[in-house]
């Protein structure tokens, strides 16, 4: 089985052209709605007595968040690599594509790829 030579090309469709690495902090969970989750939780587990703490704001919370997250999506998977198709165990990436002008459009589609295929993706050349 001959792995394809050009991943970027293999992803990119006509409507997300561009092909990074990683995902949009949505993709990780990493928006308001899990913030807002996140600050009830700390509320919730106060007693009567107790004044809520200060916490920190959305935008300190989004920094401490990404810390955690990162290309590696799993250490150990057999799901489908969206690239090359390969469904031998191994590490999953996270890849996004995304339209031509993501300053002004914010939709994309996630991909999950293989070592291999995230390591083409990521430097433009193939894995010794
Ligand atoms: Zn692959
Ligand atoms: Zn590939």
């Amino acid at each position: 089985m001959s792995h394809i030579s050009d991943c970027v090309d293999a992803l990119s469709t006509n409507d997300y052209p561009l092909i990074t690495t990683g995902w949009p902090d949505d993709e990780y969970g990493i928006h308001h709605e899990a913030y807002r989750e996140w600050v009830e939780n700390i509320a919730s587990n106060l007693d009567d007595e107790t004044d809520m703490p200060p916490v920190m704001s959305y935008q300190e919370w989004k920094v401490k968040q990404r810390e955690r997250t990162e290309d590696r999506i799993a250490e150990f998977s057999r799901s489908t690599c969206d690239c090359c198709g390969t469904t031998l165990g191994g590490s999953r990436y996270a890849v996004t594509g995304l339209p031509s002008n993501p300053s002004t459009d914010s939709s994309y589609i996630p991909y999950e790829v293989c070592e291999d295929c995230y390591y083409m993706i990521a430097t433009g050349s193939e894995l010794e």
